[in-house]
Formats: structure tokens, C-alpha cells, sequence
């Protein structure tokens, strides 16, 4: 069985561009010593996920491709459960507005660094398009496998930023399954999740940034909409990461892994006890990111919410939809339905009685409503 590659070090490789203004984005020089911008004398930062560079695996001194990645805000929740501690980790303020952006934008620095030309993907969707902009950026050729009922906005997105896209009759593993075959031929270097070593580095600034933001305190218990998994497996190392530099303890978050009723792999096998996942043979959900019918990484997914004390809750579309209107209503967030389950996710479990009172949750709201129109009616 081919297994996922990953980095099993942690690199200290000192690196630092610049210091830049947090409120004009002025460039300072870091090798001065400076106190508040020049200019408006605001505080100085590093900005994007790039800010943890240190822990990433671009080698110091080469430019990584960025757009302003990361450093998205943790909202505390106002109105939709009052009886817990809710937090949101808002990442529709991402480039390409879902948290794709933080797995590409390393993984293409690094494609980038070790001399690949053209990069191809199977996408449900906004990997696709986060490749199609990090691609573009880096001056590479993106080369994009879509199922033809992707949502609208990801193939009009990925054309609109210049990547070479085919719409295939069948389901991302059809997709994953074409790149396979060509991908010697074409000089394609496959950058599917879990497939490649470095968006899993991307992905796991979640869990540096949810630390920093919440004072190096981890919450009683993270909601992840699921997938393939990259970023709960991501922040699952960078909490290990981040005990080995001595900034938290021991503890960590009880992690639920939230997955659509009709594209539930990892909810069924945790249930059954398994250790490997079934692949579901017709997945069908709006919430295209969701749309995994069977994760290379389901393994690690499964080992992270048993030895956190977790679990995983399967959420109708019915349920994302009617609820997505209820965040958006009592919270200002118009959500992509992976997110929207995450919130149905906490109802449930609430009223199973499975988080007690006042537990601090974090849910990842991984990308905006505005790329599922038609889901919400369009
Ligand atoms: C890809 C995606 C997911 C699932 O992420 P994984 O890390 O693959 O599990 C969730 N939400 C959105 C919006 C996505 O695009």
C-alpha cells in the first residue's frame, strides 16, 4: 500500500523577509532594529502563515509563493450555542476562499523549489482552484481534474486564473485515477492531498494559529468537516510539534471529524472499530469538499479521533442548508456547507449530551458560501 510521505523532523531553519506594517503593509527591514511602522506607527508583523516558517519546509532564503495566506481570525461566536464556549476559525478570508490556500501555497513553493514546471490535481473543487492561483503565481502550468458536477464558481474560478481544466464523467477518484495514467507522459507532478508531502505542512498552521490566538490553550474539542483529512492530521502534528518546542502541554482537544450522510467513510468505520476505511461506492453531497469516498490517510484520521477521545457525526444536506442560514442569521458568516455541517455537527452532540456545558469548541469554517450557489438555491 502506497503510504502518505511526511516530514518527521522539525526544521529550525531561522528565516525572516521582512517586518510589515499591520495596518499600511509598509516594508521594514528586519535587519534594523524597529519598533512601530515608520510611516503610521502601527505594530510591525510578519504576516501570512509564513509567520511560522521556521516549522515549514522551504529551505531559508528562497521565496515562498504567496498570497497572503493564514493568519484568518478566531471569531467567538455570539448567538448559535449558548450553552458552550463556541469559537469560529473564519478561513473564507483565504485567497481562493477556502483554507485549500494554506496546503497550496507550500506545497507549490516547494514544487517550485525542487524544479517541477506543470502541476496537475483531481479536485472536488477548491484545491483545484487554490492550485490554479498558487500555480499562476509561481509562473507554473496547472493542470485541473474536475468532476462535471463541481460547483460552478470552482471550473469558472480555475479557467478565470489560467489552468489548463477537464471535466471528467465520475467522481474525484476517476480523476485521481486519469492523472495517474498520463501524468509520466504530460511531466506532471501529482499534487494530490496526502500524495505529496508538504500541504499537510501547510494545512497544519491551523493548529499553530488556534494556538497563538487562544493564548497556547487548546480547546476541549475541535469540529472538522472531513474530507481526505489534511488538516485534521496536520494540526494533530502540529500540536505534537508544538509540545516538543515546549510552547503547550500535553493536553489535547477531543477532535470530531464531521462528514456528509451521503459520503461517510470515516464515520461508519469509526463506528464499526475499524482501522481502515470502506469506500463508499455512490457519495453524493452538496458539500463538495466532503466528497471523499475513500481517504489514502483514513488511517490517521481514524488512530487521531480515537486517541483524543473524539468521534465523527455524518450531517444530511437537508441539515447543512437549513443550518447554514441560521450562522449566517445569528452570526454574519455566510458558510460553504462542509462548515455549515461542522455547526448541525455541534447541535447533535450537544443533544446527545456528548459536550458538557460551557466546553470550549472550535469549529474550522473552511470556506465561504459564495462558492456553493447553487446548493443555496442559485
Ligand atoms: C477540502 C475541503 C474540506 C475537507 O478538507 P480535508 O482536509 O480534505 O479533509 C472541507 N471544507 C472545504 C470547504 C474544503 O474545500
Amino acid at each position: 500500500m502506497a503510504c502518505p510521505v511526511r516530514i518527521s523532523a522539525l526544521h529550525y531553519l531561522v528565516f525572516l523577509s521582512h517586518l510589515e506594517c499591520s495596518s499600511c503593509g509598509l516594508r521594514h527591514d528586519w535587519l534594523h532594529l524597529q519598533n512601530l511602522c515608520t510611516a503610521c506607527r502601527k505594530p510591525l508583523f510578519e504576516k501570512s502563515l509564513w509567520r511560522y516558517r521556521e516549522l515549514l519546509p522551504l529551505p531559508a532564503g528562497e521565496e515562498p509563493v504567496s498570497l497572503g495566506e493564514g493568519g484568518t481570525p478566531l471569531l467567538r461566536a455570539k448567538r448559535f450555542a449558548d450553552e458552550v464556549d463556541l469559537w469560529i476559525k473564519d478561513e473564507s478570508l483565504n485567497p481562493t476562499q477556502t483554507f485549500k490556500a494554506r496546503g497550496m501555497s507550500v506545497a507549490v513553493s516547494m514544487a517550485k523549489y525542487l524544479g517541477a514546471k506543470k502541476l496537475a490535481v483531481p479536485s472536488a473543487g477548491n484545491a483545484g482552484g487554490a492550485l490554479a492561483a498558487y500555480a499562476a503565481r509561481a509562473g507554473l502550468e496547472a493542470h485541473i481534474f474536475m468532476p462535471r458536477d463541481t460547483p460552478r464558481a470552482n471550473i469558472i474560478e480555475c479557467r478565470e486564473l489560467g489552468a489548463h481544466v477537464d471535466l471528467i464523467d465520475g467522481l474525484i477518484t476517476d480523476c485521481g485515477a486519469e492523472i495517474d495514467r498520463r501524468k509520466e507522459k504530460e511531466g506532471w507532478f501529482d499534487m494530490s492531498t496526502l500524495k505529496e508531502p508538504y500541504r499537510v505542512e501547510g494545512k497544519k498552521t491551523l493548529g499553530y494559529e488556534l494556538a497563538e490566538h487562544s493564548d497556547w490553550q487548546l480547546p476541549d474539542l475541535i469540529l472538522y468537516p472531513t474530507g481526505g483529512g489534511t488538516g485534521l492530521i496536520g494540526m494533530w502534528k502540529a500540536f505534537d510539534e508544538m509540545e516538543t518546542l515546549g510552547w503547550i502541554g500535553q493536553k489535547r482537544p477531543r477532535m470530531f471529524a464531521v462528514q456528509a450522510s451521503g459520503c461517510a467513510p470515516i464515520v461508519h468505520a469509526f463506528e464499526a472499530g475499524e482501522e481502515f476505511a470502506v469506500k463508499v461506492p455512490n457519495p453524493h453531497t452538496c458539500a463538495s469538499g466532503l466528497r471523499v469516498s475513500k481517504a489514502i490517510a483514513d488511517f490517521l484520521i481514524l488512530k487521531i479521533l480515537r486517541q483524543s477521545d473524539g468521534g465523527a457525526v455524518a450531517v444530511s444536506d437537508e441539515e447543512m442548508i437549513c443550518v447554514a442560514r441560521e450562522v449566517g442569521a445569528r452570526e454574519g458568516l455566510f458558510v460553504a456547507p462542509e462548515a455549515a455541517a461542522c455547526f448541525a455537527a455541534l447541535k447533535a452532540l450537544l443533544a446527545a449530551g456528548k459536550i458538557a456545558s460551557g466546553e470550549r469548541v472550535v469549529i474550522f469554517s473552511t470556506g465561504s458560501g459564495i462558492k456553493y450557489l447553487e446548493c443555496y438555491g442559485l
